[in-house]
């Protein structure tokens, strides 16, 4: 299994209060990335769909983001604007715009309240989105999460990762679910068992977790041989 990212090169999955729920702007992560000595981040703001379905406003117009107004006037992090896009069902329907701009940096993930489709066919989902769009999908997130696991068995996330695996597509290590305890450990396991490439990220909506949490998903990799 090939790390992507290791500890100080960056982080590719987070999110800002500028464009959708997390506690810091784009600016203050930039400069806490200068301070981890990151080369590069990617800021991976939820998609629309997402951000109505909670009712989450932006700070400001994503154009100014997408256009090149904003620059990192902090120090030398190179920074990607990406997008958290979801899986609506099992057709492999997805949303992956914010404010109909749509970003070359995409995470693929399923959050609960924005999968429409029949649950129990959340794997064919994945198929399907993996099939139409793999292409442009940059990797697949928290797949995982505990949100999904009654719905996913070990052998249904090993389906999934030889698929991904086949398109070129890595997975996800997200951290600040580890953390959290929103991750079921065996499909963890499992998905680390057969992936070719995978992306230690934070998933962070905090500075605390911006800074902490990618150690403590070093540190399982490690206690669990993965590396
Ligand atoms: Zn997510
Ligand atoms: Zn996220």
């Amino acid at each position: 299994m090939k790390i992507i990212n290791n500890k100080i090169s960056g982080d590719y999955h987070l999110h800002s209060s500028t464009i959708s729920d997390g506690m810091n702007s784009i600016d203050e992560i930039v400069i806490q990335a200068g301070k981890l000595n990151y080369q590069e981040i990617a800021i991976t703001d939820h998609n629309q769909e997402y951000l109505d379905s909670y009712k989450f406003s932006a700070n400001t117009h994503y154009s100014i983001v997408s256009s090149g107004r904003w620059k990192n006037i902090h120090n030398d992090v190179h920074v990607i604007f990406g997008v958290e896009a979801d899986l609506l069902n099992e057709n492999g329907d997805i949303c992956n715009h914010i404010q109909n701009i749509f970003p070359e940096f995409i995470i693929l993930s399923a959050h609960e309240k924005m999968y429409a489709g029949n649950i129990r066919l959340i794997k064919k989902g994945y198929l399907n989105a993996i099939n139409r769009h793999g292409s442009k999908i940059k990797l697949l997130g928290h797949l995982c999460s505990n949100q999904f696991s009654d719905h996913l068995n070990t052998e249904d996330i090993i389906e999934i990762v030889l698929t991904a695996n086949k398109a070129g597509i890595p997975l996800e290590l997200n951290c600040a679910n580890l953390v959290n305890q929103k991750t079921c450990e065996k499909n963890l396991k499992a998905m680390l068992s057969c992936c070719d490439s995978l992306y230690v990220n934070s998933d962070s909506h905090t500075l605390f977790e911006f800074i902490n949490v990618r150690n403590e998903g070093f540190n399982y990799l490690k206690s669990n041989n993965y590396i």
